[in-house]
């Protein structure tokens, strides 16, 4: 069985295993319009279900073969927070893991359930998307099994939050027309100013869709990750069709832009010419703007 994959080289989490949970069908609560799985009915627990024990043997095999490896990243074609065992995995895991970080990606729609912000704390990093922000939308956009419920969702993130000491990272996927405007962005950053996640990744489509819809390109992205207050460290994650060319900006304007908002190397690389690079050098030398880790995404910011 293709339990895990990888490793996968990545400039975030360095060398990464990646598990997934389930590896012969998707098994999902959601039928997203941008899933990059086919399109499918939607389930509420797994029917396929591959034990603990068979996971944890592929997992020991691998780590024996790979060495330095960084994380391990608990994924599925579908939902991970799903699978039955994921609290026994999970600390089995922690047993043999070492020295290695942990990190889950969900859809958020369990996060609600007690039982899994137990299991879930037990990782170094949770990363749960939230796409929407009203019933309509996660209707719309993630096509969600009929009991999930976005105040669910919101009131889930929030008791999470609270009881949660690791990296909590937001993901946010933007689909043209559909979850971009800005009464949707204005409702999105006042749940995030109430959440205070370690990091807000906002993207769009990379990869081809289950279903016709328009990506977003890096410079309305941009624009979009303006809308949020610039206290939030949003990470503009997709780099596709980017139209922005690197300007030549004085020390005043380097200033005036990451107090809008702060800047990752990835848009230092696309705003910024050479002399402007060097400038920002010299600001960071001099103590004017500091440059801070947000669980492997450093931004450059006042
Ligand atoms: S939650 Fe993930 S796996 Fe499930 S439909 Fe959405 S994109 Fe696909």
């Amino acid at each position: 069985m293709n339990i895990i994959f990888g490793p996968i080289n990545s400039r975030r989490f360095g060398r990464s295993l990646g598990i997934d949970l389930s590896p012969n069908k998707k098994q999902c609560n959601f039928d997203c319009l941008y899933c990059e799985l086919s399109p499918n009915k939607t389930v509420d627990k797994y029917s396929d279900i591959i034990s603990a024990e068979d996971i944890l043997s592929e997992l020991k095999d691998s780590l024996n073969k790979y060495k330095n490896i960084d994380a391990i990243t608990i994924t599925a074609n579908g939902e991970p927070t799903l699978y039955p065992y994921l609290d026994e995995l999970i600390d089995n895991i922690n047993l043999i893991k070492g020295d290695i970080k942990t990190l889950i990606l969900t859809n958020s729609s369990t996060i609600y359930n007690k039982n899994i912000q137990q299991s879930l704390k037990k990782l170094d990093t949770v990363k749960l998307s939230l796409d929407c922000i009203d019933a309509k939308c996660l209707k719309k956009l993630d096509r969600a099994f009929k009991s999930i419920t976005i105040d669910d969702i919101k009131k889930g993130l929030l008791e999470f939050k609270n009881i949660y000491s690791g990296n909590l990272v937001i993901e946010i996927l933007l689909v043209e027309t559909i979850n971009d405007k800005k009464e949707h962005i204005k409702a999105l950053n006042e749940f995030l100013l109430q959440l205070l996640p370690t990091r807000i990744d906002i993207g769009s489509v990379d990869r081809p869709p289950a279903y016709p819809i328009s990506a977003i390109n890096y410079d309305k992205l941009r624009d979009i990750s303006l809308l949020f207050d610039s206290s939030l460290p949003i990470y503009i994650a997709s780099r596709k069709n980017i139209t922005a060319t690197p300007s030549n900006y004085n020390n005043n304007e380097i200033l005036a832009t990451l107090f809008k908002r702060p800047l990752t190397d990835d848009d230092v690389e696309i705003l910024f010419d050479e002399n402007t690079k060097n400038r920002l050098k010299i600001l960071l030398k001099d103590d004017k703007i500091k440059k801070v880790d947000s669980n492997g995404v450093f931004f450059y910011k006042i």
